[in-house]
């Protein structure tokens, strides 16, 4: 229930277990301040007295599971306190899985690996999250697997990646990501190349599983792996192919009774299919909010969040010095072929691309793969030996300008010159630096 005044904030009482959930209006800031009680956002507990700032456009939800009073300051489009929340649902399946790291723990064996599925706008990142929260709140070192390359929580959009969690997500700022694991893999849909897609679930899990085995902390955490909403034809198979590359033991089925019951019966009858209601605090968005928040995420990648800044550099790059591919060749039908090449072949091949205006705005990955020598213009087969598609990403870089005659683009980079790197690969991505 909404109260008075408070320094200018609006007083809301909250009793156990409801939930305030809101909304900045586009182009304003909300205060959000733990008067008395306690309370948390997705899992992370708040401070009391310290003022939270929620910039445009969030969505944000206030929980309590004893009582609390808060306060809101600035334009939000909606506020309200709704006690009809799944949390104890969410709850009650933190509770399962800690018993299951409890036993990994006395049986010497590995924790849980869940993954959290279900249609566009179910809540899958918030689960995640507050999946996650409590267990690194109890002391677990889970790993998250971010498998959405559409809006990623962990780096720029159209790559997938893996961090582990040591503390708590910021409330205002999500999970700190210090040393994330990332590979590229070059556009917001996973349906643009499937089979690269795959290739990289499955790289992903083998690093995982390694890091398993030398680190028992690691393996009792488990993971929590987030996906696409993509949840039919190609998006299902890749739901099926994550839980065979992860061994998973759970998965979280958001809101989707049908969904539920093909994995039910597709997946091995040793893993613990879940389905779970959805919030209806979770907030639909729309093509242009998701492509806002994509680009968001990029700035931020270079131009840093809120309280810290980055200064990215600009500097020229001869073409002469890199090389630049592009994953997979556009299909050609079968019969065109050389013999013994199938199409997922062209799926995973390095096309290398020859710099030209239309690189202008292009994200481009820096892959971790080392060099070739001096070796100019490799291509093909021996970019193949090297593994390029197989190894992480260092960073990333935006074209802002080509100069074909003088053979030189600029570059918009975190880290000043020379890239660390040669190798780009390049992405459907693009991001115009209006700074
Ligand atoms: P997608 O797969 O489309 O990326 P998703 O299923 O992962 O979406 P989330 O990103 O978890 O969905 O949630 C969508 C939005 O709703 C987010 O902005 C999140 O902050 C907000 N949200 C989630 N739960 C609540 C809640 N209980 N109250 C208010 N807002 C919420």
């Amino acid at each position: 229930s909404a109260g008075g005044a408070s320094g200018g904030g609006v007083r809301f009482e909250l009793e156990k277990e409801t939930e305030l959930r809101f909304e900045v209006e586009a182009g304003e800031k909300v205060q959000l301040e733990l008067l008395s009680g306690l309370a948390e956002v997705f899992g992370s507990e708040l401070t009391r007295n310290k003022k939270y700032t929620f910039g445009s456009g969030s969505k944000i939800a206030v929980f309590t599971w004893h009582s609390c009073s808060v306060s809101l300051t600035g334009k939000t489009e909606v506020a309200y306190v709704s006690r009809d929340t799944p949390m104890l649902l969410y709850l009650n399946t933190h509770a399962a899985l800690e018993q299951m790291r409890q036993q990994a723990e006395r049986d010497n064996e590995r924790g849980p690996r869940v993954m959290v599925v279900g249609p566009t706008d179910v809540g899958k990142s918030t689960v995640c999250r507050l999946l996650l929260n409590y267990a690194v709140r109890l002391g677990r070192r889970p790993t998250l697997v971010e498998l959405d390359v559409g809006q990623s929580g962990v780096s720029v959009p159209g790559t997938v990646s893996a961090l582990c969690i040591e503390r708590p997500a910021d409330v205002e700022e999500g999970f700190s990501v210090q040393a994330p694991l990332v590979y590229h893999f070059g556009s917001t849909s996973p349906g643009t190349n499937i089979k690269l897609y795959n290739k990289l679930t499955s790289c992903l899990a083998e690093v995982f599983s390694q890091r398993c085995e030398v680190n028992r902390k690691a393996s009792v955490g488990g993971c929590v792996i987030n996906t696409c909403g993509w949840v039919k034809g190609s998006g299902y198979q890749a739901l099926v192919h994550c839980a065979s590359a992860f061994e998973v033991d759970v998965v979280l089925v958001l809101d989707q009774e049908r969904l539920y019951n093909e994995l039910k019966r597709d997946l091995p009858h040793f893993v613990k299919v879940v389905l779970l209601p959805k919030s209806g605090g979770v907030v639909e968005r729309n093509k242009d909010c998701r492509r806002e928040a994509r680009d968001e995420k990029i700035r931020e990648y270079f131009y840093g969040f809120r309280g810290v800044s980055f200064y990215p550099h600009a500097f020229d790059v001869r073409f002469s010095d890199v090389r630049i591919y592009k994953i997979g060749a556009p299909s050609i039908p079968d019969s065109c072929l050389p013999l013994g090449m199938s199409q997922d072949d062209t799926q995973l091949k390095l096309v290398p691309v020859t710099p030209g205006r239309d690189l202008t705005h292009h994200v481009l990955s820096v892959s971790c793969a080392e060099d070739e020598g001096a070796e100019a213009g490799a291509s093909g087969p021996a970019a193949q030996r090297r593994g390029i598609l197989e190894s992480p990403v260092c960073g990333f870089i935006v074209v802002t300008a080509v100069d074909t005659q003088a053979q030189v683009m600029t570059v918009l980079s975190p880290a000043p010159r020379p890239l660390p790197r040669h190798t780009l690969l390049i992405m459907d991505i693009r991001f115009i630096d209006l700074k």
